[in-house]
């Protein structure tokens, strides 16, 4: 390999400085590494290619997490929030998630400030083409334009860029999202190197010209009159200051997609690569859900100084005449003028399962990966795969111990153990679905379950980390309260007859009565005299902590079986065609995938409950071999 000019050597350099690869590259250097950042163009940085909007089920649980963490993409959305809604309030706490509309380009900004501010951070324009790669360690970096970069570890997070074909009906060409370029070269000198890659594919909808709307054929769709903050670092956050709007497709769209469907680049078989089943595109829509009459779509302004708005559930890769044709269908949009064409773009990414829980590769050292190159969709999922790598390639330099999230302590935990412990077969989005233990994984409680760990790794400051300690005692010495004030007959009964709950005979506790479904922590302040001043959400953490204690106890049991299972430890070096009684498919899958623990192997496809015991009893047997 021809070595270039030599421009310099870092401890880390991130490819790509999209949703991951900020998280990587402010987590890297937060942590004291002397880290370079690439974008092939510094216009992109944390760009919103698709939905201007960050949260929502599932996906606000992973901000609150990368918040709690020290990440920056909550603090991030609440300086470029417009609109903010908390949805799905009438069901229980696990799924209550916070979504928020974004001025696209002032999220773009306001990242692009931090990392411009960031120490330890250089951030550069330019195409990386090549990693430069002995005895499989990475240990640096080419350029498009000839420079070569020393380093000691390599972040790839190079997101829908890589050999990028954007779609348009029958029309393609290489290109990357939102009209800027592609990344041709990386991709086949990763080949080169021994990684496989494999296709993928997304899509979005078309951006109109808002003027060109008709808003009063439209349900308005207002934000939330209290707006609550994404980040814990935020006490309050400003007022919604724009609405989105609903309307639906109609026969006259279903028909005229119908009728070119053949024009379609994924119904005319030109798109090789697997889209993502959970944001599907309007044709396979019709396709898949051919008795649905009509199909929701919101209509979400993409920012306060842009006339741009995005309409959300519409993505194609119908050509632009035949999108003209459907988009004019739609009450409200009968003039609208389309100002980017909706498109799909495939892409080149991994296959995660040959990445460790730490997002290090399996096969080259110092080779880390985050985002959608690991077969992830969405901005958060990139968000927090980015942090993560970011803090494991700086813990791995240092020489630290990994840090490692399992599925019952955050999201994170589910999202990289499903990506390298199960692999994907198509984009793979983050939902609620997918935690085992989502009534004690709440975004509510975010900090609670990882700030502790963010202030041991060293991204949570010593003033933070206060703020963080003042919070859980207040909640401590407020449950101890609640526990031991007790309120007599005669105070409680008219009280309780205002909130048709039953009457009492006895003196009872605050928390007695806080258990009663029709009692909230808000109402029992009428009653309860000596209540200190608090921040609201300690109140919130009270209320659900109180009201959901026996699931949550119930699920606490579980989480401790879980971590029996992720505690037992398996060598790397363990044959498994060795271990007598294990079907061949687990044999062949375990030696393959070298799980780090009996709870990861439990969760490899193919590797069935009877081949764990197996497995157990094995180990027991050699336990005690060894002990004689
Ligand atoms: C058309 C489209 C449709 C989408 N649809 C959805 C959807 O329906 N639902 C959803 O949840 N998400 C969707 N997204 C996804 C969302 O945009 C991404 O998930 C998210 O941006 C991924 O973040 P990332 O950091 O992994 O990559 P990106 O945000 O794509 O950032 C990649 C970065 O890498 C840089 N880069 C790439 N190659 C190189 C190189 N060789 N050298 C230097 N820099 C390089 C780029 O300049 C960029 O800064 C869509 C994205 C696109 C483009």
């Amino acid at each position: 390999m021809t070595k270039n000019f030599y421009m310099g050597k870092y401890d880390v350099i991130v490819v790509g400085a999209g949703h991951a690869g900020c998280e990587a590259a402010l987590s890297s250097a937060r942590l004291g590494l002397n880290t370079l950042v690439f974008s092939i163009n510094l216009e992109s940085i944390a760009m919103m290619a698709c939905n201007p909007s960050v949260g929502a089920t599932g996906k606000a649980h992973l901000v609150r997490e990368i918040d709690a963490l020290g990440g920056e993409m909550g603090i991030n959305i609440d300086k470029a929030s417009i609109q903010s809604r908390m949805l799905n309030t009438a069901k229980g706490p696990a799924v209550h998630s916070l979504r928020m509309q974004a001025d696209k380009h002032l999220y773009h900004t306001e990242m692009k400030k931090v990392l411009e501010r960031q120490e330890n951070l250089d951030i550069k324009q330019g195409e990386v083409v090549d990693l430069f790669i002995e005895d499989q360690t990475v240990k640096g970096v080419i350029t498009r334009t000839g420079a070569f970069y020393e380093t000691k570890a390599v972040i790839l997070a190079t997101g829908t860029f890589l050999k990028g074909r954007i779609f348009l009906g029958e029309w393609s060409y290489e290109g990357g999202p939102s009209g800027l370029s592609a990344s041709l070269e990386l991709s086949d000198n990763l080949k080169k190197h021994g990684l496989s890659l494999r296709r993928f594919k997304t899509g979005t909808p078309a951006r109109v010209d808002g003027k060109t709307l008709n808003y009063e054929k439209m349900q308005e769709q207002p934000g939330d009159e209290e707006t609550i903050p994404f980040s814990f670092t935020n006490d309050n956050l400003h007022k919604s200051r724009v609405s989105c709007w609903l309307t639906y497709t109609n026969k006259e769209t279903h028909s005229v997609i119908l009728d070119n469907i053949n024009r379609s680049a994924l119904y005319g078989g030109q798109i090789e690569g697997v889209g993502p089943r959970y944001c599907p595109s309007i044709e396979d829509k019709l396709v898949r859900f051919a008795d649905k009459e009509r199909h929701q779509l919101f209509i979400e302004p993409e920012g306060l100084d842009t006339d741009e708005v995005y309409i959300q559930g519409m993505s194609t890769s119908l050509p632009e005449d035949v999108q003209e044709k459907f988009y004019r269908t739609i009450q409200g949009l009968e003039n609208a003028k389309i100002v980017r064409s909706a498109y799909a773009i495939e892409y080149d990414c991994i296959n995660p399962i040959d990445l460790k829980l730490t997002l290090e590769h399996k096969n080259f050292n110092n080779l880390f990966c985050a985002g959608q190159f690991n077969g992830s969709s969405g901005y958060e999922e990139a968000a927090a795969q980015g942090l993560m790598a970011g803090i494991n390639a700086a813990l791995k330099i240092k020489e630290q111990d990994p840090f490692i999230i399992d599925r019952s302590e955050g999201y994170i935990g589910v999202l990289i153990d499903d990506l390298v412990t199960k692999g994907t077969n198509e984009p793979y989005r983050i939902m609620t679905s997918r935690a085992e233990y989502r009534l004690i994984l709440r975004q509510d409680n975010a900090d609670l379950r990882l700030t502790e760990k963010g202030y041991e790794i060293g991204l949570i400051n010593d003033e933070r980390y206060k703020k963080f300690v003042y919070k859980k005692d207040k909640i401590n010495e407020e449950m101890d309260r609640i526990k031991s004030t007790y309120i007599v007959p005669k105070e409680i009964n008219p009280f309780l007859e205002k909130y048709n709950s039953s009457p009492v005979n006895n003196r009872v506790t605050l928390l007695e009565l806080l258990k009663r479904p029709e009692i909230t922590y808000s109402a029992l302040s009428e009653i309860d005299k000596n209540r200190p001043e608090l921040d609201i959400r300690i109140g919130e953490q009270i209320e659900i902590q109180i009201k959901y204690s026996g699931y949550i106890g119930k699920q606490m049991a579980q989480v401790e079986k879980f971590k029996k299972l992720e505690k037992r430890q398996l060598s790397s070096d363990l044959d498994y065609t060795k271990i007598e009684g294990l079907r061949i498919e687990a044999q062949q899958k375990l030696n393959t995938f070298k799980p780090l623990s009996v709870g990861q192997a439990s969760r490899i496809s193919g590797v069935s409950p009877a081949d764990i015991n197996v497995l157990l009893i094995n180990l027991e047997r050699e336990r005690r071999k060894k002990e004689g």
